[in-house]
């Protein structure tokens, strides 16, 4: 899931991006795929440790926001500044490193539990592991398996549910433990118990970090301190849940 892509380069003069405080600035940034015009001059500004869910219709452009935070894509205008620093001229590997994601859906290798789980933090001991997988809420269906972080995920090993694979990638999260969180929250329905997990499982893991949300649960969405709602490459809504219901428009509805 993370592909360094063949067209972004690094400068010959990039530095390691240092995140302190998590401050993420959208400046006037332009931004389109070959024949669709997704942003043009979007400002966005995120206070360190300000939790935004992002919300818009679908093709409205969040995972692209998304995607030009880890610099997946260069944009065409404008800037993309974290702590200050411009994500351009910065190592993508460092800019990699200090955010941590978890996906839609989460795409597992064909290796163990520990060492999907151990992706997070190359470096991890098994305590480490286990602790994470703790608070993703992730321990308990590992821990019943007959071979347990030793399992293999796949063809030859167990087949995860969709509910499963997130807490999974949760805990890899929970792992990395960077400044700077981006969560896809899947679509799809879970069951209630699975939901509930999960749902504790990123209350913990959301503290202390800035935090960009594509929420589609209300429950994801009220843990937000702000709700920002994207419509035709522009910011059309930006406020609280109680504020957002009171206007009335796209989030409301
Ligand atoms: P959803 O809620 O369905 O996930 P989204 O808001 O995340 O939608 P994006 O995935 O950001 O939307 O896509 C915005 C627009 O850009 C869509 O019209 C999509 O078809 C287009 N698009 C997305 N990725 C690419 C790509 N790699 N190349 C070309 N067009 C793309
Ligand atoms: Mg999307």
């Amino acid at each position: 899931e993370i592909l360094i892509s063949h067209e972004v380069v690094d400068t010959p003069v990039a530095t390691n991006l240092k995140v302190s405080l998590g401050e993420i600035i959208f400046s006037n940034v332009s931004f389109q795929y070959e024949t669709q015009n997704i942003f043009s001059g979007l400002n966005l500004r995120i206070e360190p440790g300000q939790r935004v869910g992002l919300v818009g219709r679908s093709g409205a452009g969040k995972s692209t926001l998304m995607k030009l935070l880890m610099r997946q894509f260069d944009i065409t205008g404008g800037e993309i500044l974290i702590d200050g620093q411009n994500i351009a001229s910065v190592f993508q590997e460092s800019l990699r490193d200090s955010i941590a994601v978890v996906p839609q859906d989460p795409l597992l290798f064909h290796r163990s539990l520990k060492d999907n789980i151990r992706y997070g933090k190359l470096s991890a001991t098994d305590e480490e592991v286990v602790k994470s997988a703790e608070h993703a809420q992730a321990h308990r269906f590992i821990d019943i398996l007959p071979k347990k972080y030793e399992t293999l995920v796949g063809e030859r090993g167990v087949k995860l549910s969709g509910g499963e694979r997130q807490r999974v990638a949760i805990a890899r999260a929970f792992l990395k433990n960077a400044k700077i969180l981006l969560l896809d929250e899947a679509t799809s329905s879970l069951d209630s118990e699975n939901e509930v997990m999960i749902q504790k499982a990123l209350g913990e893991l959301i503290q202390e970090k800035t935090v960009i949300a594509i929420a589609h649960r209300l429950s994801t969405l009220r843990a937000m301190d702000r709700l920002v709602v994207i419509d035709n490459g522009q910011i059309v809504e930006d406020g609280t849940h109680d504020e957002l219901l009171k206007l009335g428009g796209i989030y409301a509805e």
